[in-house]
């Protein structure tokens, strides 16, 4: 394994210097450099790529490769998966406190597997200096290019659109890979239905 720094040096440049190399697979973060985004995208139809980008989410990362130029049929054609990873507040587990939800949370969790379970809610205590939350919880989730995201992608579907359509398939995304976290007492109701609230808004 090989470890570039791309330092003071362009982007793309380096990029390309790295791909006449003949690696199989070169993984990297995303700068911003639209040019070194184009030569990503075509490196990877016959190699892998794996690229860290800052998104809302695994929809988000594959439409900046959207907004960089790369067409929808390529970027189809080159996707592997998307994997999103975001931090969650944790909740205090000495304090947390289980309960039924409020008739609020039940209307905004309408149409979900959740609306009858109790969920936990923070408290405080000296463990967590009375905040109720202690640390991050990583979330992850994965987007692979099934049929009805690369239809869409074909068809340069808006970026709502796609946000939608993983939603109807089950692949929405921060709510539903965070249903366990909520039901083991790891995250609040409240996070929950914030998340829900902005697949909701997407
Ligand atoms: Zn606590």
């Amino acid at each position: 394994m090989h470890q570039v720094e791309i330092g003071s040096g362009k982007p793309a440049a380096v990029l390309g210097a790295v791909l006449r190399g003949g690696f199989q697979a070169v993984a990297m973060r995303w700068s911003g450099d639209v040019e070194m985004a184009r030569l990503a995208v075509d490196a990877a139809a016959t190699r892998l790529i794996i690229v860290a980008v800052g998104a809302q989410d695994a929809i988000g990362a594959i439409d900046a490769a959207l907004m960089l130029g790369g067409s929808g049929a390529v970027v189809a054609d080159v996707l592997r998966i998307s994997v999103a990873q975001r931090m969650l507040p944790r909740l205090c587990p000495t304090c947390r406190r289980s309960r039924e939800l409020t008739v609020d949370e039940q209307t905004a969790l309408r149409g979900t597997t959740l609306v009858d379970q109790p969920l936990f809610e923070p408290v405080g205590c000296d463990a967590c200096q009375q905040t109720g939350y202690a640390g991050h919880q990583p979330l992850y989730w994965a987007l692979e290019p099934r049929p009805w995201l690369t239809d869409l992608l074909r068809r340069r579907a808006p970026v709502g659109q796609l946000r939608q359509a993983a939603v109807r398939e089950g692949e929405g995304g921060a709510f539903q890979a965070a249903h366990d976290l909520a039901r083991q007492g790891v995250i609040a109701a409240s996070t929950l239905i914030e998340l829900r609230r902005e697949e909701l808004q997407a």
